[in-house]
């Protein structure tokens, strides 16, 4: 049998020890293995990759800690506009959506998109519409409210800057979500979810819904969700290259996403980091920031929640 394992996050940023509170860290780390276990729970009892994904991203959607589902940054006109994606490395299928509101779980919506239509990318009032006709019930925006988040949102909101969640700010929460997962078969999946960033205007849409950029799978190479300051992560197709360099200069899941995130995003001046698994249920979580909320669990006995380097 195949070792199997899921990793998960849960935003990179800079966050500085200190000022983070004993009791909210708690609930970071508790919040962060639930998530961890659930998905793992999937996998455990034969489950497949996209199923072990999706369990551990709803639970890190469902709680107002992170900037996806419940919790989520508000846009320039208060609003919630969330991304997400997730891909199957075993038959590479991909769904993502962006731009929708008062979906409770977009990364179900994603996942919608890939096995129930015909297409990998569904935005805005059409993606609305989708949801529509699967019976999707739709949150009031209290459900997604968060006092955190609403202060970050008042501080700039009349002015041109938007912000990512972990930006210049040391006091910020930041926390797009996303996980990986290995199954007993050998396959792997990727999902990642996201409120974006904070005052965004224009229809904005970062890396975390783009195939490739802040979310890809293969079963050849290695499944990964990123996060960070999605602008860079875009022009890097960062996911894909760290499949890249495993498929085309044989580095290994550590090497090449190492000198993704702390080579060539820096070279281009993007901060954040991922978590990246490959078809043996290897693990790497690297990160150029502060911190990243980040847990991981393999059928090998390792286990890790982490927050900070
Ligand atoms: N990558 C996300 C975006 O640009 C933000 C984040 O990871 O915090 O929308």
């Amino acid at each position: 049998m195949n070792t199997f394992s899921i990793a998960i996050h849960g935003g990179a940023g800079t966050l500085v020890k200190g000022m983070m509170t004993p009791e909210l860290e708690t609930q970071y780390r508790q919040a962060l293995k639930e998530a961890l276990d659930k998905g793992y729970v999937v996998l455990e009892n034969g489950g497949k990759a996209t199923d072990a994904v999706e369990t551990a991203v709803k639970i890190l959607e469902d709680s107002h800690l992170f900037n996806a589902g419940k919790g989520a940054v508000f846009t320039a006109t208060e609003s919630h506009e969330m991304d997400a994606s997730i891909m199957d490395g075993k038959t590479l299928n991909a769904g993502a959506v962006s731009l929708i509101t008062g979906i409770k779980n977009p990364v179900s919506l994603a996942k919608d998109v890939m096995e129930k239509s015909e297409h990998v990318f569904l935005a805005g009032d059409g993606a609305m519409q989708f949801a529509k006709e699967l019976n999707y019930k739709l949150e009031d925006p209290s459900y997604f409210y968060d006092e955190f988040r609403h202060k970050q949102w008042l501080e700039i909101k009349d002015t041109d800057s938007f912000q990512l969640d972990h930006s210049t700010k040391k006091d910020s929460k930041f926390g797009t979500v996303g996980a990986v997962a290995c199954d007993k078969d050998g396959n792997i999946a990727a999902a990642t979810s996201t409120g974006g960033m904070t005052n965004k205007k224009w229809g904005r849409v970062g890396d975390s819904p783009m195939v490739g950029a802040g979310n890809y799978a293969n079963n050849k190479t290695c499944a990964i969700s990123c996060t960070g300051s999605g602008e860079f992560f875009i022009r890097g197709v960062v996911a894909y290259d760290v499949a890249c360099l495993m498929e085309h200069k044989n580095m290994s899941l550590k090497d090449a996403s190492n000198e993704v995130i702390n080579k060539r995003i820096l070279e281009l001046g993007g901060d954040g980091g991922l978590v990246a698994i490959d078809a043996k249920g290897n693990i790497a979580m690297p990160f150029n920031t502060e911190g990243m909320y980040r847990a991981s669990k393999s059928s090998s006995g390792k286990e890790e929640v982490s927050i900070y380097k």
